[in-house]
């Protein structure tokens, strides 16, 4: 089949979770996640046990980790899909609204893990889903772009409140913020603190009056576009109008704690583990408490309580590290599938791992493979964002993101060049995280290819 006839088919069903492969072929790819109602961070071992069965026999035999706690499924052929479709249902999976318009997960830290937790952000996440998930209004074509909400369980802001659409952060004494209008893709947009200070009981509405906006101003670019229209002031005005007339239900469901001393953190390659590596840990969760966490960087996180043996890499921390983890390299899918890519993410996401264990360095390093941005490269400590110019490709290379704030644009060098600009990088990592720019540019100056952005 071309390329072009199947985009027409799946290109307006996106936000089905259904997305058409690269090239001229028959494979469509899953974005898969937890049904209604569920902790959609959560994956029991059972489940990943059923996506590799569906993954050996149908798919590529890997799976894909994402950053927003969902799973894809890659190399399906059309005529199998509605019985995938069918598998994953029984498994309590579901795409639908995981991508294209429609309103994500909204994605939870885990703060039934994490001391520093003030409020329980998995309830809060499923208050706010319920109004959203599966239902037309919220979807495409009535919703005209994607709305992204987190959930932030203290002021460390683990779930980037920095590039939401709706960030919720919980503050002292059990109050929130909220960050609105971010967004990364072709222009990024650091979202600003708009709500500050409110009660538990009006994030759900100030989400719903967001998604309302979105729809009256029919934006095709999303929400930052419309805080940046109004501007701040104004913008809060009229959601606070909205808001006056938007009711909710009472919802009360408490989320267990797990009370676990040790958790074992599997890193994927770029996102992508395979299935029998998916296995061993499933094998193991299920000694444990039967569950893995994937919250937003391509990580599986084990909670254990017992000895664990295992040939597979890890790393072990304690649940307190959650507020400071390190050295975590993340990827989009990159050119394996993705039409767009410029890069082989997931090649260059293996070299950076490479570099920076020869460095001895636990910088954060996220990568995309193209301006859209899927990898989240803005917010990294160190990002590569690939573009093409004069028909070769490129990293832009930025500096000093983090959960509230966008990285610095440095320079861009051509695409074989990252190696040597994360060997340099990595050595210096204060002046990273401080966004020293006129230094960074003298220590990247003479790298084959550099050029400092204007
Ligand atoms: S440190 Fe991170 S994971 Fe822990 S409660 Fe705070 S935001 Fe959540
Ligand atoms: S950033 Fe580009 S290459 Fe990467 S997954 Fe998104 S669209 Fe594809």
């Amino acid at each position: 089949m071309r390329f072009a006839d199947k985009y027409k088919v799946y290109y307006p069903q996106r936000f089905k979770g259904i997305y058409t492969s690269r090239g001229d072929n028959d494979l469509v790819s899953v974005r898969i996640r937890q049904k209604e109602g569920r902790d959609p961070s959560k994956w029991t071992s059972e489940q990943l046990n059923s996506l590799c069965s569906i993954s050996d026999k149908y798919g590529n035999g890997k799976i894909h980790f994402t950053t927003r706690g969902d799973v894809e499924l890659y190399g399906i052929h059309e005529s199998d899909l509605s019985h995938v479709i069918d598998l994953l249902d029984k498994a309590e999976l579901d795409p639908r609204d995981s991508c294209g318009a429609s309103v994500r997960n909204v994605m939870p830290c885990p703060s039934y893990l994490c001391p520093l937790a003030k409020i329980d952000a998995v309830s809060l996440s499923k208050r706010i889903s319920r109004r959203f998930r599966h239902n037309p209004q919220y979807e495409y074509p009535l919703l005209p772009k994607r709305i992204k909400i987190t959930v932030s369980a203290c002021e460390k802001g683990c779930a980037t409140p920095g590039i939401m659409d709706v960030g919720i952060v919980a503050t002292k004494y059990g109050k929130f913020d909220v960050y609105v209008g971010g967004g990364v893709g072709d222009h990024a947009f650091q979202s600003v603190k708009l709500f500050e200070d409110v009660e538990e009981s009006d994030l759900e509405r100030i989400s719903i009056a967001i998604a309302d906006l979105l729809k009256i101003e029919k934006e095709k670019r999303g929400f930052k576009w419309v805080l940046n229209k109004y501007g701040v002031q104004k913008t809060k005005e009229i959601l606070e109008t909205m808001m006056n007339n938007i009711t909710t239900e009472v919802f009360r469901e408490e989320t267990e704690r797990i009370n676990a001393e040790r958790i074992l953190r599997f890193p994927t390659r770029g996102g992508w583990l395979t299935t029998a590596e998916v296995r061993e840990i499933a094998k193991i969760s299920a000694e444990n408490f039967g569950f893995v966490v994937l919250f937003n960087k391509q990580v599986l996180d084990v909670p254990v309580k017992v000895q664990v043996n295992t040939t597979l890499n890890y790393q072990m921390i304690s649940p307190e590290d959650y507020g400071d983890l390190k050295g975590d390299v993340e990827s989009c899918i990159g050119n394996d599938f993705c039409p767009p890519a410029i890069v082989s993410t997931n090649t260059v996401a293996e070299g950076v791992s490479k570099v920076l264990k020869e460095e001895g360095s636990v910088v954060n390093v996220k990568i995309s493979g193209c301006s859209h941005s899927c990898g989240r490269h803005q917010i990294g400590e160190i990002g590569l964002g690939a573009s093409m110019r004069d028909g070769k490709p490129r990293f832009k290379i930025f500096v000093g993101g983090d959960n509230f704030r966008l990285g610095k644009e440095v320079g861009e060098v051509d695409a074989d060049m990252y190696g040597e600009v994360i060997r340099r990088l990595s050595k210096v990592e204060d002046m990273v995280k401080n966004q020293q720019i006129d230094e960074i540019v003298s220590l990247l100056k003479d790298v084959p290819s550099f050029t400092k952005s204007d």
